[in-house]
């Protein structure tokens, strides 16, 4: 991977909070106190270490850990001799098979990594961690006396606490064990960070399940003699009418849990054995607007930034549900607010209300569909439109219109591809005329599990052949560091924590939009793409497995294989 130019370095760290003159002190201070960039950034206390470490390990491309987030074992730690590490500043975290895991604020140090090689016999490999953790870090593990008991990881509790909560609910339901069971369940909704609650009925007992980083996993079973006085309590909450068992029901919940207020959406639908129930939290918390932290990489980002930053055009988001475009295109709106004042929306639903933008609810039921919302907004005057979704050629038409009298559009479609939403909108009957005067930019979205931090640890059945099958340069293999989770208590012992985006950027420049005007079949619009500069998602998904983001498997699962570029490589010769 090269190495990152200055400027993207500056920028980030100018996002975060720093100014010119502090990065000036910054390059005062690692000259004459020979301090790293890491320690330096630290020192000044501009930003919080997580942030700042999570920021260079974008730009560096290096994987992070947050050593306040875990334990380290003692006899990870004792592999490495206590001068060594004081004096690399380093602290090792992990092994597996020949390779150790250190992490240090200064990754890319060649002599560091040389010197324990040496002395350990182990093949190494760096993350990066905050300097002021190393210190602490240094001084726990490496202490004169250690007491063992202290360091000891205690999963005891975790296991008795899992096998308690398998079966609660006792022959017959009384309010109080309801009440608490229903509180149970929207605890572990918020404590694990998952977006759905399903309350499942079924022939001889419920089940409950959380939607968890895209997965349900089962929480809990429940006796059946508890089913009737369950699903009435959530009603109850949700405000439904309780006496209502055949008809499906919609409503909005609103309640304080943990002294915090939280928005779910909730659905009652019947099915064989007595209703199901499906909770789907809103929590505004949980939307990420910060466009940095999206998981773009540096040079899509730019890209994407730049295309919604024009005076006007269409700008996609595609993407099947659940793949986080509306987190994305909320993000650009959210950027797009501090500089103009007159945003539209038309969304079916609204899911989160953004101050200062005028959102309107899509109703079918009495017409106001995306077309009719967007024929009205032309006559209010607005800089910057979104519509929820384009799903007909007429929304399409409209949608275009106002991108050529001078609006942004913002909106997105269900198309797994950048090259394929073009070919999509010429389907629909869209002039391709229009179409590349138009569309300015289009971004395929796909979410991909992360490792988890925890118990991360390289991937021994990940071969430098392997890497090259799938693409990578020899070099690139070799310097690629495949990772996966191993499985701990704090991943469900699944090795992945957490969810990142992972994107397919097309600028519309010359040679695609000629492309589209020639009508050229969707393969070769594909590598007319590449050749423009696009990475692919397989591509984008292959880049944070080398930096030990997300593991093979699942970068290889979560996207399709552009297998035409082998064969556009053989053409070119
Ligand atoms: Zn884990």
């Amino acid at each position: 991977m090269a190495a990152p130019s200055r400027n993207i370095l500056q920028e980030q760290l100018y996002a975060i909070g720093f100014s010119p003159e502090d990065l000036k002190a910054v390059q005062l201070d690692m000259e004459v106190t020979k301090a790293s960039m890491t320690q330096a950034l630290e020192k000044l206390n501009r930003a919080n270490p997580r942030v700042i470490i999570d920021t260079l390990g974008v730009v560096w491309g290096c994987p992070v850990v947050h050593l306040e987030d875990r334990d380290v074992q003692q006899n990870i730690v004792d592999l490495v001799p206590k001068e060594l590490a004081v004096n690399f500043r380093f602290i090792p975290i992990d092994r597996s098979a020949n390779n150790l895991i250190v992490a240090t604020g200064t990754p890319q140090n060649s002599d560091m990594i040389k010197a324990i090689q040496l002395r350990t016999n182990f093949f190494v490999r760096t993350v990066l961690a905050s300097e002021a953790r190393i210190t602490e870090a240094l001084a726990k593990y490496y202490a004169n006396s250690i007491n063992m008991a202290d360091l000891k990881v205690d999963e005891s509790g975790y296991e008795s606490e899992a096998s308690k909560r398998k079966e609660i609910g006792g022959d017959s339901a009384d309010d109080a064990g309801i009440t608490r069971l229903a509180n149970y369940i929207l605890q572990q909704c918020l404590a694990t960070g998952a977006s759905d609650i399903h309350v499942e009925p079924y022939e001889t007992e419920m089940r409950i399940r959380l939607r968890i980083d895209g997965s349900l996993v089962e929480i809990q079973k429940v006796k059946l003699a508890w089913k009737e006085n369950l699903l009435t309590k959530f009603k109850i909450m949700a405000n439904m009418n309780i006496s209502e068992k055949r008809l499906p029901q919609d409503a909005n919940m609103s309640i304080s849990i943990g002294g915090k207020p939280v928005d779910f959406r909730v659905n009652a639908c019947p099915t064989a054995y007595g209703e199901k129930i499906v909770m789907r939290i809103l929590d505004k918390s949980s939307l990420q607007t910060d466009m940095t932290k999206l998981g773009f990489d540096l040079e899509d980002l730019r890209k994407f930034q730049e295309s919604i930053h024009l005076a006007n055009g269409m700008v996609l988001v595609t993407g099947p549900t659940g793949s986080g475009k509306t987190v994305t295109l909320y993000s650009a709106m959210a950027e797009l607010n501090k500089v103009t004042d007159n945003i539209t929306t038309a969304e079916d639903p609204v899911e989160f209300t953004l101050p200062g933008i005028n959102q309107v609810p899509i109703r079918n039921d009495i017409g106001l569909n995306f077309a009719t919302a967007l024929r009205a907004f032309l006559r209010q005057d607005p800089d910057i439109i979104m519509v929820g979704e384009i799903r007909d050629l007429e929304t399409a038409e409209i949608a275009i219109k106002a991108a050529l009298t001078g609006h942004m559009v913002l909106s997105t479609l269900h198309t797994n591809s950048a090259p394929e939403t073009v070919t999509r909108l010429l389907n629909m009957g869209v002039e391709p005329f229009n179409l590349v005067s138009a569309l300015t930019c289009v971004v395929a979205q796909r979410l991909l599990r992360k490792n988890c931090v925890r118990c991360l640890v390289p991937d021994p059945e990940v071969t430098v052949q392997m890497l090259m099958d799938l693409g990578f340069t020899a070099s690139g293999a070799q310097k690629a560091t495949p990772m996966k989770g191993k499985g701990c208590p704090t991943c469900n012992n699944s090795g992945e924590k957490g969810r990142i985006a992972i994107h397919e950027v097309l600028v519309m420049g010359q040679e695609v939009r000629q492309a589209v005007s020639d009508k050229v079949p969707p393969m070769e619009l594909k590598q007319v793409c590449m050749r423009a500069g696009m990475r692919t998602l397989r591509q984008a998904a292959l880049y944070k497995m080398s930096t030990g983001l997300v593991s093979l498997r699942e970068a290889v699962n979560g996207t399709l294989a552009d297998n035409n570029i082998e064969r556009s490589d053989q053409d070119a010769e």
